[in-house]
């Protein structure tokens, strides 16, 4: 049984930069961008996105409930 040669892969992520959040109205989202670097480039992946209020599982936002009596 012969190995294969593993590709050599590396994972690079921007500096997160904080962006408008349009669920909860506030400047509390942040965004960072991830990259793959191979032996065949550089590739852009979907980056990671957290709104610091709406994605906070320890104080979630409260359920809006109307009252209709
Ligand atoms: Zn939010």
């Amino acid at each position: 049984m012969t190995s294969q040669p593993t590709p050599a892969v590396a994972v690079a992520t921007d500096p997160a930069q904080s962006t408008w959040c349009s669920h909860c109205k506030a400047d509390t989202r942040f965004t960072i961008g991830v990259f793959v670097l191979s032996s065949t480039g550089v590739t852009r992946v979907n980056g990671l996105s957290f709104c610091d209020v709406c994605d906070d599982p320890d104080s979630p936002l409260p359920v809006r409930r109307i009252d209709r009596g």
